[in-house]
């Protein structure tokens, strides 16, 4: 894991230009108001975005409208086969690849300010003139967003109390000169940070770290319970890399920022003040989400005073479309290293591999494929979906397959649970059960079973065959050739 030559945004984007197809980077003027996605729509966002859309590369725009100087990428973590790349391992690895990290995490360490390339330009809030909108470009999705949303932004945050640390991504919308809306789906720790804070009636330091290391992003993506309140998921990317995620002090309010992020906000989360997201454009709807609908702007978000900004000359503002194949793989590959960790501590040998399908953006559906080898077997991979379900509590539907199925194919996904799946017997309803708020079938107006948005019902779609039948279910064998000799002659 160690010697990676990927250590920061810039050095990621090196290595994606060494591979042909994998970064796009444009000059034309883009207006990075609903334009810079609508564009990437097209060239590479996939997930559940709207049709037509395709997996592809990351684009860089180079000419952003009423910047001088700025540039923006997108889509950096929007191909499995490139984050693979970029951690340095292969896509089908990528679940195991990131457990083993989860289970050697290495602590991040402190740098002096004079080696914290984030801080070679600080910007303070009290500087004559200071405004948010004119130092970062951040983009809108869709011409009906709240605002301009930060989408790739690390929100680091300790404990009032006990000095515990914590780094997530949120939903932060860009309010004014200096102040910033956040949307905290709950249960997220740095939440609780937020409000042990308020109820003391002080302020909550954060800092906001944007264009970093693809390992970083996809640490920082770990929920409880594998990482619990406490767990700094900072230390996964220092095993992911070998190498400790450096970090320095603000200069502006008592919290830490990664030491090589391209662009650093620093703040602090008022106790006792709410704005409305939309308070401005009043289009009532956020942004897209995962789930691909825009949800609902919020009545009551908290309110981070920016104090400063601080960033690397000649900055990369990094941003995603929210329902893009980009958050399938920062969601889903934790969720494939969180079930991978719980069953194999319950289960060890029946888990083959996971994959966090793109369909439910990496959270709603996992599909788990296992290998029944004796008798006791038969049944385990029900219960290896029931342990998936406590790996990760947002998680809605699990399939099963066997071995000889590959969980990444849909094809081959969609011909298990056709040829070896009765919907009266293989499916297993869960009701009442807490989900997740953002997908929209999981109100009460979609079933009697629901009593509130978010109590759903989860269920199993076993496509496994049972181990007493197996020798129905042989696919039909092919003579194994070399096959290659013919594609040159
Ligand atoms: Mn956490």
């Amino acid at each position: 894991m160690a010697d990676s030559p990927v250590t920061d945004l810039r050095s990621a984007l090196e290595l994606l230009e060494k591979h042909p197809g994998q970064l796009l980077t444009t000059n034309v003027a883009v207006d990075p108001m609903a334009e810079l996605s609508g564009v990437y729509r097209y060239v590479g966002a996939g997930g559940t975005v709207m049709r037509p859309t395709k997996t592809g590369p990351a684009m860089m725009f180079t000419n952003i409208q009423g910047y001088d100087d700025a540039r923006v990428v997108i889509g950096m973590l929007a191909c499995r086969k490139r984050v693979a790349m970029l951690l340095g391992t292969t896509p089908e690895n990528l679940g195991k690849y990131v457990c083993q990290a989860l289970e050697t995490p290495v602590a991040p360490v402190m740098v002096a300010k004079e080696d914290a390339a984030c801080q070679d330009v600080v910007h303070l809030a009290t500087d004559p003139g200071f405004d948010l909108r004119r130092l970062i470009p951040a983009p809108t999705n869709t011409p009906e967003d709240a605002g301009p949303y930060i989408t790739m932004g690390l929100c680091y945050g300790a404990d009032p109390e006990t000095g515990v640390e914590d780094v997530t991504i949120h939903r932060l919308c860009v309010q004014g000169a200096d102040e910033i809306s956040m949307y905290f789906v709950p249960g997220r720790h740095l939440d609780a940070f937020r409000m042990k804070a308020e109820k003391a009636g002080k302020p909550q330091p954060i800092s906001i770290n944007i264009g970093l290391d693809p390992a970083v992003y996809i640490a920082s993506c770990f929920e409880a319970p594998s990482t619990p309140l406490g767990f700094n998921e900072l230390s996964i990317a220092g095993s992911l890399r070998g190498k400790p995620v450096e970090m320095v002090r603000c200069v502006s309010v008592g919290a830490k920022a990664v030491a090589n992020a391209e662009i650093v906000i620093e703040g602090e989360l008022l106790p006792n003040v709410r704005v409305a997201e939309d308070q401005f454009s009043k289009t009532g709807k956020a942004m897209p989400e995962f789930p691909g609908y825009s949800g609902p702007a919020k009545p009551e978000l908290p309110v981070i005073k920016v104090k400063a900004v601080t960033h690397r000359v000649r900055p990369i503002m990094q941003t995603c479309i929210g329902p893009s194949e980009e958050h399938v793989n920062l969601a889903g590959i934790p969720t494939e290293a969180s079930i991978i960790t719980m069953v194999n501590r319950a289960l060890p040998g029946l888990l083959q591999n996971v994959y966090a399908h793109p369909c439910g953006g990496g959270k709603y559906v996992a599909v788990l494929q296992v290998k029944k080898s004796a008798p006791p077997d038969e049944g385990r991979q029900r219960q290896a979906a029931l342990l998936a379900f406590s790996a990760f509590s947002e998680l809605k539907h699990v399939i099963l397959v066997d071995e000889d199925v590959d969980p990444f194919d849909s094809n081959d996904v969609m011909w298990a649970m056709t040829t070896r799946f009765q919907a009266d017997v293989d499916v297993i309803c869960i009701p009442g059960v807490r989900c997740h708020p953002l997908d929209p079938s999981q109100s009460p107006e979609m079933s009697p079973s629901i009593r509130a948005g978010g109590i759903a019902c989860k269920a199993i779609f076993d496509c496994t065959v049972p181990l007493d039948q197996k020798a129905r279910f042989k696919r039909a064998q092919f003579k194994e050739v070399d096959y290659t000799r013919f594609l040159n002659g």
